[in-house]
């Protein structure tokens, strides 16, 4: 497996809200998550890259494990830090730098952090802005922008730092309906292309229209994880059956 994760538990102080979630994902599979608001959902997203340090699990990213060793015990900050950059993240809140345009927006991490030469980052910033149809606001800063360009930019600079998985947190949920498409189209693209990728989504059609595998979230406990077909024809979950058909 390419991307295995076992028995994560989270706590925050008497809140338990992960509770032994282990999945695994092959390269190039994409896994939607889905649950009720509070499930979960996002700490089990930041505990794959250690934003949020799991309270036991582990993390296991080709052969290399995240975070921890595999008796759970913690790497140093700076082995954490270098990991963490194998795990692109795109969140609700674009999270762009405001005083940048797109350009020096995307080139900035891969310049600082990856020591990447300046014209060789905006080569690369440009392609990335032509793969989420940008280009012609390479120039532009974030607030000239509409919500679902602030969004695709947000996924060029994350694609900038070269990934190896993708974690998306409800890329869409603070978008206006018309610009939702346009993202979703992104992240389709990108699947298409073969990258491994989580995304926390309440948009159901899109999950089942590009995910291999649906994993449910209900306070913290995994109600189901198989692929996408299986998800939707087994209903019988009383949980699942009741998310699924909530207005
Ligand atoms: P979801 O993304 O599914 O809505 P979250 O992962 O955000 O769920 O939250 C799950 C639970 O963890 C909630 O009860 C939330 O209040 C709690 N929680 C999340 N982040 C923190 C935090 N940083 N400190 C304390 N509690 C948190
Ligand atoms: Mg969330």
């Amino acid at each position: 497996m390419f991307l295995s994760i076992k028995n994560l538990n989270k706590h925050f102080g008497a809140n338990h809200v992960l509770k032994n979630v282990s999945t695994n994902l092959k390269k190039g599979e994409v896994m939607s998550v889905i649950g009720p608001s509070g499930s979960g959902k996002s700490t089990f997203l930041k505990c794959i890259n250690f934003l949020e340090y799991p309270t036991s699990g582990t993390v296991n990213l080709d052969g290399e494990f995240i975070g921890t060793d595999q008796d759970g015990k913690l790497m140093s900050e700076k082995v954490i830090h270098k990991q963490r950059k194998k795990f692109g993240m795109v969140f609700q809140n674009f999270n762009l730098f405001w005083h940048m345009n797109l350009v020096e927006n995307i080139i900035e991490a891969p310049i600082r952090v990856l020591k990447i030469d300046r014209n060789k980052a905006i080569e690369i910033a440009e392609d990335l802005l032509k793969k989420v149809g940008l280009i012609d606001k390479r120039n532009s800063f974030p607030k000239k922008l509409s919500g679902g360009q602030q969004q695709r930019a947000a996924i060029a600079r994350a694609l900038a730092m070269s990934p190896e998985v993708m974690l998306f947190d409800e890329p869409t949920s603070a978008l206006d309906p018309e610009t939702i498409n346009e993202v979703l189209k992104v992240i389709e693209k990108l699947a298409i292309e073969g990258m491994t990728m989580l995304i926390v989504t309440h948009e159901i059609n899109f999950a089942k229209k590009i995910s291999s595998k649906i994993m449910m979230l209900d306070e913290g406990v995994v109600i189901d994880d198989t692929n996408t077909n299986d998800f939707f024809n087994s209903t019988t979950n009383r949980r699942k059956y009741s998310f699924l058909n909530q207005d």
